[in-house]
């Protein structure tokens, strides 16, 4: 069993640790909350004044705080992880943060002798107290393997991501699309109480279609993700269909701001000549107007 120092104890953090403590592992705990560290003490973890002092004797220091700038200081600030740690423990930053941040802190803890990994998690608070998160590691094999009875005692399901830096880049490209979708999906639900559809009759045609599903394995593989852009169902009428719904917004007066932003996609498509390609091409024109290769013949 290893000695864990756990920096960040907040609703998803808490039960995180309370999981390894579960597990045989000996916690050493550090939140700017004393509350929060008490409640730990009182499930058997040693209270740590500092992250130094969370850091020291540790095999692994998880660090599960709210942005990149606390886990920067909190690693190599003033009585930071690096003051005490030892050279084979290993860091895991588990926060959501931004990927370049994370590129950065690996960097620049690697600089000083400190292997550091990411692994931010996927679900929530509820899956976390369950045991049940989705882990989404970014790391060396060697950095995932040992931190691996770790994850299977915080989660369910573990991503390797493909190397260091790239668990924080799926995991923030997870929650672009979840989170863009989220108002995307407010907005059809709003504009159907508008019309006066029923919503579970509305619910129960949408969950089966790429509406509900997204498009990821329905519309894609056999079109644009194939390589081939013959429509199935063509930009061009894509276009109209968002259109219709758009002016239906307008006249019952529902505000549908991520559909109009889409409609001048489609509308850059066919500006450009991809008027009756598949809808799926807007993949392909993002990607050129990215300066990205662009893949279909
Ligand atoms: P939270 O605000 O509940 O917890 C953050 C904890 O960090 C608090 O206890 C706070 O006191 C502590 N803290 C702040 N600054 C500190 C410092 N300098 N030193 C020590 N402790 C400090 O947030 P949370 O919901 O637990 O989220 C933590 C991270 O997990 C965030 O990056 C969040 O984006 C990510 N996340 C959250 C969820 C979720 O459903 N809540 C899901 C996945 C990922």
């Amino acid at each position: 069993m290893a000695t864990v120092g756990f920096i960040g104890l907040g609703q998803m953090g808490q039960p995180m640790a309370t999981n390894l403590a579960k597990g045989g592992h000996t916690l050493r705990v550090h939140d700017v909350s004393a509350e929060a560290v008490a409640s730990m003490v009182a499930n058997g973890a040693v209270a740590a004044s500092s992250p130094a002092e969370a850091a020291g004797g540790a095999d692994f220091v998880v660090t599960m705080l709210p942005n990149g700038a606390l886990v920067r200081e909190t690693l190599m600030g003033e009585n930071g992880v690096a003051t005490t740690l030892s050279k084979d423990a290993l860091v895991i930053d588990m926060s959501t943060v931004h990927p370049l941040e994370t590129d950065a802190m690996i960097a620049d803890m690697a600089k000083l002798g400190f292997s550091m990994m990411e692994a931010p998690v996927g679900r929530t608070s509820d899956h976390a107290i369950a045991g049940t998160l989705l882990v989404l590691a970014g790391g060396t094999k060697e950095q995932i393997a040992k931190a691996q009875p770790l994850f299977d005692l915080m989660g369910s399901d573990t991503v390797d991501a493909g190397g260091p830096g790239k668990g924080i880049r799926v995991k923030i490209i997870n929650n672009y699309m979840s989170i863009a979708l989220n108002t995307l999906s407010a907005e059809a639900v709003a504009l159907s109480e508008a019309i006066g559809l029923e919503f579970d009759a509305a619910m129960s045609v949408m969950s089966g279609t790429p509406a509900g599903k997204g498009h990821f394995t329905t519309t894609w593989p056999n079109k644009v993700l194939a390589g081939d852009l013959s429509p199935a169902f063509m930009i061009d009428h894509a276009h109209k269909d968002l259109g219709i719904a758009l002016d239906l917004a307008n006249q019952v007066g529902v505000p549908m701001p991520m559909g109009a932003a889409s409609r001048e996609t489609y509308n850059i498509a066919r500006s450009a000549g991809r008027g009756r390609q598949d809808w799926s091409a807007v993949l392909e024109q993002l990607r050129a107007l990215s300066g990205l290769e662009t893949k279909a013949k």
